[in-house]
């Protein structure tokens, strides 16, 4: 009889853990668990990283940034100064995959060309053991953990909408090169409308209610429909000079769907036309019809003023919004109020953000109602999807710390 009775105690502390109830605030994030699924916004002060972590351990990293060129307008480096962005990056993934003795990420995804999205590459950068490219960002990052496929919206030729030949786009070509040749990293060009691009590759059978769908790139979008994509952008030579896509429009797009729990994540888009600009420049709109509601997002170009408009927040309508930050003009007072209106769509939302300056609490007063301001993110989706919870690590040091924990949410899928 005892026997049986501490079989259900250890049963029942082990679901309890891999419920993730046994996170505690003040206490070390626990280790991932199969079943679960994490999406942790990285908070280092120069620029976006994403890593994922899918149901059966598959891994992901989307972005690593590094800024050249850091000025009061920025939030300081997190943890600190002493290290690149690439090294704290990569100690966040080692210490977030610890569970796995030789961590390896199986894909990585540039959402676009921007130094705080891919790292920037100076003559003071430093360069590889290999001398072949320069470290910073996702080439950091890429040379210290392997990458199993490297996706981005220019493969091959990096010639939309013309040559792409910035210096940290030369590096980053070159990284790929050496990686390819002496580390089999596959490179490929991320194709919207596919679900088969980004697959689980160590269970996948076991997730079969798991799917990355890609959504777009450069003007090209799913409409929902099967694989089917619609061309958003006119044909270049029937458009001034002067009207052509910008780099943030040509950003990658994509939705994970884990049972009834769907996010969003759209790079840099805009849903917001500079004045006088043509209305083909709102990337969001078709984006948000081939989406639908999601659980949560993260927000489209960091909540700048070009985005975030009001189809887009009505349609997607998340329970949580997740800001990645780090500059005084994001997010603005605008997109804060859509992202709080009860018109737009009803019921409570959180919004968390990874770092927000000083002065944009100071000019957006809203912004003192964030869930959290400070910290890196950590979406944890329970095993099936029904439920997730959002835990805030401390972005201060290497503690792994969780200072805020919100949820549980229950998943509504696309009702
Ligand atoms: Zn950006």
């Amino acid at each position: 009889m005892r026997r049986v009775f501490s079989f259900w105690i250890v049963t029942l502390v082990a679901a309890w853990a891999l419920s993730g109830f046994a996170d505690e605030v003040g206490k070390e994030i626990s280790s991932w668990v199969p079943g679960m699924m994490e999406i942790h916004q990285i908070s280092t002060g120069r620029g976006n990283a994403g890593l994922y972590i899918f149901p059966d351990g598959t891994t992901m990293l989307v972005d690593a940034g590094e800024l050249g060129k850091k000025t009061e307008r920025h939030t300081p480096d997190r943890p600190d100064g002493t290290r690149r962005a690439g090294e704290w990056i990569t100690r966040y993934i080692r210490h977030a995959l610890r569970h796995d003795p030789k961590p390896v990420l199986d894909y990585a995804l540039l959402t676009h060309f921007h130094d705080d999205h891919m790292g920037e590459a100076s003559e003071n950068t430093p360069t590889s053991s290999s001398g072949a490219y320069r470290l910073s960002g996702l080439t950091e990052v890429g040379d210290k953990l392997r990458i199993g496929k490297m996706m981005d919206r220019g493969w091959p030729d990096y010639s939309y909408p013309t040559p792409l030949t910035a210096a940290e786009v030369k590096n980053y070509r070159e990284f790929a090169k050496w990686q390819m040749e002496k580390n089999a990293m596959k490179m490929e060009r991320f194709t919207p409308g596919r679900n088969d691009q980004v697959v689980l590759l160590r269970d996948a059978k076991k997730y079969s209610d798991f799917e990355f769908r890609n959504i777009g790139a450069n003007g090209e979008i799913w409409t929902g429909t099967g694989a089917e994509t619609q061309k958003c952008f006119p044909s270049l030579d029937t458009v001034p000079r002067a009207d052509w896509p910008h780099e943030n429009m040509c950003s990658t797009s994509f939705r994970i769907s884990y049972g009834k729990f769907d996010y969003f994540n759209g790079g840099d888009i805009p849903g917001i036309p500079s004045d006088g600009y043509p209305q083909w420049h709102d990337v969001e709109t078709p984006i948000a019809k081939a989406v639908g509601p999601v659980e949560a997002a993260i927000l489209d170009h960091h909540g700048y003023i070009d985005t975030q408009n009001a189809f887009f927040v009505s349609t997607l309508r998340p329970r949580v919004w997740v800001i990645s930050v780090w500059d005084s003009a994001h997010p603005t007072t605008r997109v804060w109020n859509r992202l709080q209106s009860q018109r737009l769509y009803k019921g409570p939302r959180d919004v968390v953000a990874t770092d927000v300056h000083d002065a944009a609490l100071i000019v957006s007063g809203g912004l003192s109602r964030l869930a959290s301001k400070h910290g890196h993110i950590v979406l944890r989706v329970a095993a099936g999807g029904g439920e997730y919870r959002v835990l805030i690590v401390d972005d201060t040091n290497e503690s792994h710390h969780i200072t805020k924990i919100f949820g549980p949410y229950t998943s509504k899928g696309k009702e």
